[in-house]
């Protein structure tokens, strides 16, 4: 059996007895850490950052409601689940476990089925959160990034643009008269058109780097890391020249067109450029191409 394993378990115990049947019950499934002791435990956890920790209570020098108080003040790891397992059966130790934030409390001796169902359950959990995590960072329409996507990817890019000194590039695109595409072909071709959209921008970009999203409505974003206004004013040409001979099929005979209009900013960011004002003028810049009559690309530092 050499199928892949996705999740990692931390098990904690002070007793090397306990540590193997635990691996034992658990390794079929999941790739298992051991730790003999609390500092340990938060070592591996800071390190390798398992999905789940089953955590003894009583440990000699740190006690597992110690180590769990240090797991949840720590940004790294106050997000990782708690099972406590322990000898400790009383209802006071059980409440002040759930208290200390742990996620369940399984009492010894354990039953084998038992601890594998809940560590089960909890890693259902996990996943099911890691999803809806992945999802909210995409728009569901046209499976692009969303605009929450595109700000954690932009920051990242500026950050790399001001610590190696390199120009980054902005495109905001709207698409034209959009309104009237609804009005005329209905929103539901409306919303075909959007993919299709997506679509032809995404073909039109031919760097890794190169970033896409939606920012909401009919509004796009291409961010263009190390890459100068000559550069982002070809790319924004291609996005242009490409929609505009995009065809949008609705039935079999009839096919649509829509056209874009894109306001672009550049610039080489210092610790003290604020991001606001760089996304500020990009939409001046469109707002400007449309002013101008639309399916046109405005930059910034011609206002
Ligand atoms: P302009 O050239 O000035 O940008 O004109 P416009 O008609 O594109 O601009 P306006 O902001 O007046 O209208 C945007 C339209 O985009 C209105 C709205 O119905 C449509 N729209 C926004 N989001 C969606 C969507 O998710 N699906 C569909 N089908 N239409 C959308
Ligand atoms: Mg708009
Ligand atoms: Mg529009």
């Amino acid at each position: 059996m050499s199928e892949k394993k996705e999740f990692t378990v931390l098990t904690t115990d002070d007793e090397k007895s306990n540590l193997d049947i635990l691996a034992g019950i658990l390794s079929p499934y999941y790739n298992i850490l051991v730790a003999k002791s609390g500092a340990r435990t938060l070592e591996l956890a800071k390190e390798k950052k398992p999905d789940l920790i089953l955590l003894d209570v009583m440990m000699p020098e740190m006690t597992g409601f110690e180590v769990i108080t240090a797991l949840k003040a720590s940004n790294d790891t106050a997000n990782i689940p708690v099972i406590f397992i322990t000898g400790l059966s009383s209802t006071e130790d059980e409440q002040r476990g759930f208290f200390l934030g742990a996620v369940d409390y399984i009492t010894k001796p354990f039953n084998n089925a038992i601890v594998k169902a809940r560590v089960k359950t909890h890693m259902r959990i996990v996943d099911q959160m890691r999803t809806i995590e992945r999802i909210g960072l995409i728009d569901p329409l046209t499976k692009i990034a969303n605009r929450r996507g595109f700000e954690d990817r932009f920051e990242a890019e500026w950050g790399r643009a001001i610590r190696e000194n390199i120009p980054i590039s902005f495109l905001i695109m709207d698409i034209d008269l959009f309104k009237i595409y609804n009005d005329t072909y209905g929103h539901q071709q409306g919303d075909v058109a959007l993919q299709a959209f997506a679509d032809t921008t995404i073909d039109s970009l031919h760097r890794a780097a190169d970033f896409v999203a939606r920012w909401g409505g009919e509004e796009f974003v291409v961010l263009l890391p190390d890459t100068g206004i000559e550069g982002a004013m070809e790319i924004a040409e291609r996005i242009r020249v490409n929609i505009e001979e995009m065809t949008i099929p609705i039935d079999e005979d009839t096919q649509t067109s829509v056209t874009v209009s894109i306001g672009i900013n550049c610039v080489v960011p210092e610790l003290d450029t604020p991001m606001k004002e760089f996304f500020e003028k990009a939409d001046l810049a469109l707002y400007k191409a449309k002013e101008l009559g639309r399916n046109r690309i405005v930059k910034a530092e011609d206002l």
